[in-house]
C-alpha cells in the first residue's frame, strides 16, 4: 500500500488525538465518585427501607396504644357505674353490696394493670418515635451526600465532554485529509492492537511496540520508496517514518 509521506505523518497526529480520546473516556469510565455513588446509593436504599420499617413500627405501637387506652377507659367507666349504685344507696341486700364492692375492688386492680400497660407502650412508642427521627435525620443526610457527590461526577463529566468535544473537532479535521484506504487499515490495527494503529520510527525502534530493529531491518526500511506504507515486522503498526527517524 502507498500513500503520501504527509499522510502517513498526519496518522501520528489521528493517533495522538485517538489516544487522547481513549483516555478521556477511561477517565470518564474511572471517576472516583462512581464508586462513592454506588456506595452512597447502596446506604441510601437501605435507611430507606429502615425508615419505612421504623415508621411501621411507629404506627403498630400507635395503634396498640390507642387499644390499650380504650381497654382502660373502658374498666374505668364500668367501676365509675359500680360506684355510683353503690353509692346511690339503692342496692340493699348484703349479697350484692358483697358482690359489688368485690367487684369494684378487681376492677381497680385491673385498672392498675392495664394503666401499666400503656406506661410500657408509652415507652416503646417514644422509642420508635426517637428511631424514626434518627433514621430520617440519617436519610437526608445520605441525600445531601449523595447530591453532592453527582453534582461533582456531572461537574467532571462536564469538563472531560467539553473537552472530548474539542479534541473530535481537531480529529475530524485531519481525518478528512487522510485517504480512506490508509484510514481503513489505521481504524482496523488500532482495534487489534489496543488502540495504537500507527506508530513512529524513532532511534532504531517502533515506538508502537518499542522492539528495536537490526542494522539489516533498518536498512531494509530505509530502502522502502517514501510513500510504500511500512508495516512493523513485530507487532504490524503502520510504522511511520519522520524527519528524526534516522532513516
Ligand atoms: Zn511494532
Amino acid at each position: 500500500m502507498n500513500a503520501a509521506p504527509a499522510d502517513q505523518i498526519r496518522l501520528l497526529d489521528l493517533q495522538a488525538f485517538d489516544s487522547k480520546l481513549d483516555q478521556l473516556a477511561h477517565r470518564r469510565r474511572s471517576l472516583p465518585e462512581h464508586a462513592e455513588i454506588d456506595k452512597v446509593n447502596a446506604d441510601h436504599t437501605a435507611l430507606k427501607d429502615l425508615v419505612i420499617a421504623a415508621q411501621a413500627q411507629h404506627g403498630d405501637t400507635t395503634r396498640e396504644l390507642t387499644k390499650a387506652e380504650q381497654d382502660v377507659e373502658q374498666v374505668r367507666s364500668r367501676a365509675a357505674r359500680n360506684q355510683q349504685r353503690l353509692d346511690s344507696g339503692a342496692i340493699t341486700s348484703p349479697k350484692d353490696l358483697e358482690n359489688l364492692q368485690h367487684e369494684i375492688g378487681s376492677l381497680a386492680k385491673r385498672q392498675g394493670d392495664l394503666e401499666d400497660v400503656v406506661l410500657e407502650i408509652m415507652e416503646r412508642l417514644e422509642s420508635a418515635q426517637t428511631r424514626v427521627t434518627e433514621l430520617t435525620a440519617r436519610l437526608e443526610h445520605s441525600t445531601v451526600v449523595l447530591t453532592e457527590a453527582e453534582g461533582r461526577r456531572d461537574a467532571a463529566y462536564a469538563e472531560i465532554d467539553a473537552e472530548v468535544e474539542k479534541v473530535r473537532r481537531d480529529r475530524e479535521a485531519v481525518a478528512a485529509v487522510v485517504p480512506a484506504d490508509l484510514m481503513k487499515v489505521y481504524a482496523k490495527l488500532r482495534e487489534t492492537q489496543g488502540g495504537v494503529g500507527a506508530a513512529r520510527l524513532f532511534q532504531r525502534r517502533c515506538e508502537g511496540c518499542r522492539t528495536e530493529f537490526s542494522i539489516t531491518e533498518l536498512n531494509s526500511i530505509k530502502a522502502e520508496p517514501a510513500d510504500k506504507v511500512v508495516r512493523c515486522e513485530n507487532c504490524g503498526r503502520i510504522l511511520v517514518r519522520t524527519a528524526d527517524s534516522g532513516v
